[in-house]
């Protein structure tokens, strides 16, 4: 018989992890989980349908080297021994999280941010600690104390709900500080003004986290990488899937490494309309945080955010909700189109008023 004492303490006693909701497409203008609006890179597409004519019947190469080279030129690494990619930058973080953090050890989160870490520990029976930003979205210096059983600290950056960035120089500071390894989640860096890939060659606990479901328009293919020290990178291979990345989406990321001017393209375009879209916000009374990612965190002077998230709902429109407990509530909006962007603007404008 399986009831609940069957199954590891640590995973009866999880909740889960609950991702942004995915309606039927065409149903909605969707604004709730940060992809990118835009159709990926032409050349993606086109490497996808040559995979498609390719050896579907042998199994993928396990270390997705031609990814790796790639991807190595492209963030000008020594090699691609610094890589490692993973299904999904999920599962990348998954594999840290497996690989540093054993059963009682700890690790640590700043707050209010990406929920999934949490989840990760848990799995793990492992515990965690959050480390609060303050109400300017600053980090304070205890994010870099040590600590017992300290074995793994993560760090989004820019961080999500908020957008807002931790500076090269804090990076540099909290990791000689800490006992441990400190992962920059960079999902949203290529959206930012900086960003920590050219720390790793300098500093052997400083990893970055990376993902092509946001800035390139591909979060159906799942696909993220870890760039870290080659013996980091090693280690870890140890505990992934054997064939953790298909042979699709190896050579989808492939291509994608050589898209660097569609890259810059779609990341300027949503910029600018990020930039437009927080001046109209305020306008209509949102206390918008500044963001460097493909979102934008903003709060309401009167109106209540439950209200305006059902409102636009009822409208088609679906943002998330996120509650943060003792720091509030608020709403976190993807960058659409510029044409999803006027929509948006429009029904609130009249909502507001
Ligand atoms: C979206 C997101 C990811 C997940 O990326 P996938 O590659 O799609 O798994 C990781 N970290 C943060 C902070 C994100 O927002």
């Amino acid at each position: 018989m399986v009831d609940r004492t069957s199954y590891r303490p640590a995973v009866a006693a999880l909740s889960g992890y609950v991702p942004g909701e995915q309606p039927p497409p065409g149903k909605f203008i969707k604004l709730n989980t940060n992809e990118n609006p835009y159709p990926p890179p032409p050349q993606v597409v086109e490497a996808i349908k040559q995979a498609a004519h390719g050896p579907l019947n042998r199994y993928p190469d396990p270390m997705a080297g031609a990814f790796r080279n790639a991807a190595a030129q492209a963030f000008g690494l020594p090699g691609p021994e610094w890589v490692l990619a993973g299904n999904g930058s999920d599962e990348i973080l998954t594999l840290l999280v497996r690989g540093f953090v054993g059963e009682g050890e700890k690790l640590r989160l700043p707050f209010p941010s990406y929920v999934l870490y949490r989840t990760l520990a848990d799995i793990q029976g492992a515990q965690w600690e959050q480390v609060e930003f303050d109400e300017n979205w600053q980090l304070p210096n205890s994010f870099g104390e040590s600590g017992e059983k300290l074995k793994l600290a993560l760090l989004p950056n820019p961080n999500s709900p908020s957008g807002t960035i931790v500076s090269r120089d804090a990076i540099v500071d909290l990791a000689s500080e800490l006992p441990c390894p400190l992962v920059v989640d960079e999902a949203y860096a290529d959206f930012a003004e900086e960003n920590c890939i050219d720390l790793v060659v300098k500093h052997d606990n400083i990893f970055v986290s990376r993902t092509l479901s946001k800035s390139y328009g591909l979060a159906g293919i799942r696909f993220g990488f870890l760039i870290a020290q080659p013996d980091v990178i090693s280690q870890l291979a140890k505990i992934k899937d054997s064939y953790n990345c298909d042979s699709i989406s190896i050579a989808a990321a492939t291509a994608a490494m050589n898209s660097s001017e569609w890259l810059a393209d779609n990341c300027r375009r949503i910029i600018a309309t990020r930039i437009r879209m927080a001046l109209e916000l305020q306008k209509m009374g949102f206390l918008v945080t500044p963001s460097q990612a493909n979102f934008i965190w903003c709060r309401h002077k009167t109106i209540d955010h439950r209200s305006i998230y059902d409102f636009l709902k009822q409208q088609q429109i679906l943002v998330r909700l996120m509650d943060y407990g003792h720091r509030g509530d608020g709403l976190r909006i993807s960058v659409g189109t510029d044409e999803q962007i006027d929509a948006l603007l429009f029904l609130l404008a009249n909502y507001v008023s």
